[in-house]
């Protein structure tokens, strides 16, 4: 198996308020975890900078353009009560894009079997026209965009395990078929979506999970829900939206997953990915606020999508 680990300095440069969870910090701990040898065998790519094409395939360009005039020539200026941009956010956001519309790009041509994209901010959260919880563009929906405009995917399953259900790729792939967006998070909890009774065109599968459920508790939505849905709707690409605030440790949620339950999901989806996909599937990094907690998940994911 050929592993990416896509990423870029300009992501450390999106700055947020002092004592803000979604800190530089975060990619700071997931690279130095990474620098360990059992991760040698990684093929580490420098994100390249996305193109406003792929992002406006999804969000509308005066929505771009809202953005870049709203950039602060120097410290910060709030979107929403907890997203903020730095000078160098849209740099950051469209770098993360790049990363992942190139990590959709090269499992379809193959110079790789998976990716990892440590990226941020994060993306799952901004809507078609709203940023927010930290978001400013939906990177894993702008990748499964690109997939169907780029490489003619007809099925693009969107998996999302962050603790938090996301409302913003949901609202975006609300009506579309072409999408399955099937997602794991507690409730309740912000942003307040993600019922189960929410489910679109079909294609939006929600298992919401109690404040205090563990890993028993997940995998079973995993078995019950989530897979299922993916071998029913058969993709042909898997995109991960990986957040790590499932991690006991977090500070934000209070779910009690391990790291073992990470790499379990990750060998649930790889498997799903030999069987339908080619082995293609992107992972981009979401949340996760626990500087330790996060390292190690990220860690035990990304060992398995090297084993593959
Ligand atoms: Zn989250």
């Amino acid at each position: 198996m050929t592993t990416r680990l896509y990423s870029h300095p300009v992501f450390l440069e999106h700055l947020t308020p002092p004592g803000h969870p979604e800190r530089p910090d975060r990619l700071r701990a997931i690279g130095r975890l990474l620098e360990d040898e059992a991760f040698a065998g990684l093929e580490r790519v420098e994100a390249p900078r996305g193109e406003e094409a792929a992002v406006v395939a999804v969000h509308p360009s005066a929505y771009l353009e809202a953005i870049r005039r709203a950039l602060p020539e120097s410290g910060l200026v709030r979107l929403d009560a907890d997203t903020t941009i730095s000078p160098k956010s849209l740099d950051a956001a469209l770098t993360a894009v790049g990363g992942a519309t190139a990590a959709v790009d090269s499992v379809f041509a193959g110079t790789a079997d998976n990716a990892f994209l440590a990226a941020r901010p994060p993306g799952h959260h901004a809507e078609t026209v709203t940023a927010m919880g930290f978001c400013l563009f939906n990177t894993a929906a702008i990748a499964a965009r690109h997939a169907q405009r780029r490489h003619g995917a007809g099925r693009v399953a969107i998996v999302d395990w962050d603790v938090h259900h996301g409302n913003g790729t949901q609202e975006i792939f609300w009506s579309d078929p072409t999408v399955l967006y099937a997602s794991t998070h507690q409730m309740p909890l912000y942003p307040g979506t993600g019922a189960a009774s929410e489910t679109g065109a079909g294609n939006i599968v929600n298992a919401p999970l109690g404040p205090g459920s563990g890993g028993a508790e997940f995998r079973e939505a995993f078995r019950a829900r989530v897979l299922p849905a993916l071998d029913r709707f058969r993709p042909d690409l898997i995109i991960v939206s990986a957040g790590f605030d499932a991690h006991h440790r977090d500070p934000l949620a209070s779910l009690n997953l391990t790291e073992a339950d990470f790499e379990w999901a990750t060998g649930q989806l790889l498997d799903r990915a030999s069987q339908f996909s080619g082995n293609r599937l992107v992972s981009v990094l979401e949340g996760g606020y626990d500087l330790e907690g996060l390292a190690m998940s990220v860690g035990a994911h990304v060992k398995r999508l090297m084993k593959g």
